[in-house]
């Protein structure tokens, strides 16, 4: 957990694998870097207690972070305080890259095994059968079916983003 472009990414991949709150929860936890209660997030994020404790659920579901309880003797309950798990956080992200990486070539095989034909005028794609089936004109509106000129584009990209993602992976496993 390097440079600020590595972190930035660890909160993007966040965002997207739960929601916003789990973002903002997740980054004041990080950037304080020690334990706080729910109340202290409350007052550094501005977020509802509720929406808070869902946030950390959520969280806490995915192995990010981990708390302590612990008996508040004045006001006789218990305190929970939340850390970010350091320990579990390169496997996570690396789990998470491994399945991005699987996601990609199940796209790759699908795209590379089948011909597209698609509609010039409404942009629907079919498969070779499908375009066989309706005489290569299009169900929806008629016009004739052409080849994909796309694919070729889509497959390139998908080899540099699997390639990009392998690369990474290497890279976190020889560091
Ligand atoms: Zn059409």
């Amino acid at each position: 957990m390097g440079s600020n472009a590595e972190v930035e990414k660890l909160y993007l991949m966040i965002e997207k694998l739960l929601d916003k709150n789990a973002r903002q929860v997740f980054q004041t936890l990080f950037e304080e870097g020690e334990e706080l209660t729910e109340i202290d997030i409350a007052e550094r994020t501005g977020l509802k207690l509720n929406a808070i404790r869902r946030a950390l659920n959520l969280l806490a579901e995915q192995g990010l972070v981990v708390y302590r309880r612990q008996k508040h003797l004045e006001k006789n309950r218990l305190i929970f305080y939340w850390k970010i798990n350091y320990e579990a956080l390169p496997a996570i992200i690396e789990a998470r890259k491994r399945a991005a990486l699987d996601k990609l070539k199940t796209l790759l095989s699908k795209e590379e095994a089948t011909m597209y034909y698609v509609c010039p005028n409404d942009g629907t794609r079919y498969t070779f059968e499908e375009a066989l089936e309706h005489e290569f004109t299009c169900p929806r509106c008629g016009s004739m079916l052409v080849p994909d000129q796309d694919r070729e584009l889509r497959i390139q990209l998908l080899r540099q983003y699997i390639a990009m993602l392998e690369a990474e992976l290497n890279e976190s496993n020889t560091r």
